[in-house]
């Protein structure tokens, strides 16, 4: 004989709230800004300005409404990581259709859900460690996105590649003025300085769009054309000479490399007159490394 026992089994579900997109909405009606920042989850300056902006912004009037996704890759942002972690989709290359775990493509769906409707789009990135805050656009195919730039209160102003999937890049071919500002900062490092500068920037943006009833902010531009990278000859550390944001010429050093080799030093010399955006942090780099990126000056 044998005897039968039923063992209950309870299911608990446990919800631990893994992802929160945080949606700010200031305001109400129109016109409408969409700001997003950390869309890589480890540029964390352009995620620390999105707060300071919050901030600012809790105590003011406004003219309109301004939506801010402060980090718009939550799970890269808390793995310290540029893509999302999950599938490794960069979730700034993949708009508007989305890719990869449907958290990436849920995240996609929500930030452009809010940006095919808006007035303008500004998406907050970081350039590297060693690197010059500037605004990237499409000035030079569209004018509507060359005005919205005229508003944006910072000198440097690059011409995109244009890459199809970036937030702005789609913004922009649906018609919407739409642009990125990289500022100092990446690999999970932050610096308050640049978060400062940014944040000024936003809110002398708002101000110049009469969206914040600010004094108009306004600085003269210099539009330059695409940035070129400047690969290592050799192994080596590469130690610089120029530094982000100067202006240089051609045949200029920006740095060199100390080989490990023979102890050689390779001068390293700008290939065109431009503006020194980023150079490589201080780290070893190898043959063919990009060690610097500089944005040609227009004739
Ligand atoms: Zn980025």
């Amino acid at each position: 004989m044998y005897q039968v026992s039923v063992i209950s089994v309870s299911v608990e579900t446990i919800d631990l709230s893994l992802v929160t997109l945080k949606k700010y909405v200031i305001g109400s009606g129109e016109p409408k800004v969409v700001i997003t920042a950390g869309l890589h989850g480890d540029e964390v300056t352009s995620i620390y300005a999105a707060f300071k902006v919050i901030r600012e912004l809790e105590s003011q009037k406004i003219n309109g409404t301004v939506v801010i996704f402060p980090i718009a890759n939550p799970l890269g942002f808390y793995a310290r990581r540029r893509e999302s972690p999950i599938d490794g989709v960069d979730i700034n290359r993949v708009f508007p259709e989305g890719s990869g775990h449907k958290i990436t493509r849920k995240i996609v769906e929500n930030i452009w859900e809010e940006v095919k409707n808006a007035d303008y789009a500004l998406d907050l990135h970081c350039a590297g460690l060693q690197a010059f805050q500037y605004i990237l656009a499409l000035y030079e195919e569209f004018d509507y996105v060359k005005s919205f730039v005229a508003n944006i209160p910072w000198e440097i102003v690059v011409e995109s590649t244009g890459l199809r999937g970036q937030l702005f890049v789609e913004a922009s071919h649906n018609g919407i003025p739409a642009a990125i500002v990289e500022t100092v900062g990446g690999a999970s490092y932050f610096s308050e300085e640049w978060a400062k500068n940014l944040k000024d920037t936003v809110i002398g943006l708002l101000s110049n769009l009469e969206i914040l009833d600010f004094n108009k902010k306004k600085v003269n531009q210099i539009f330059l054309s695409r940035i070129e990278r400047i690969k290592s000859p050799k192994e080596g550390f590469f130690v610089h000479k120029a530094h982000p944001g100067d202006t240089i010429r051609e045949g200029d050093v920006i740095g060199y490399i100390d080989t490990t080799t023979n102890g050689e030093l390779i001068e390293i010399k700008s290939p065109i007159d431009g503006v020194v955006i980023s150079l490589n942090s201080y780290r070893y780099v190898s043959e063919g490394d990009s060690i610097a990126g500089v944005a040609k000056l227009k004739k």
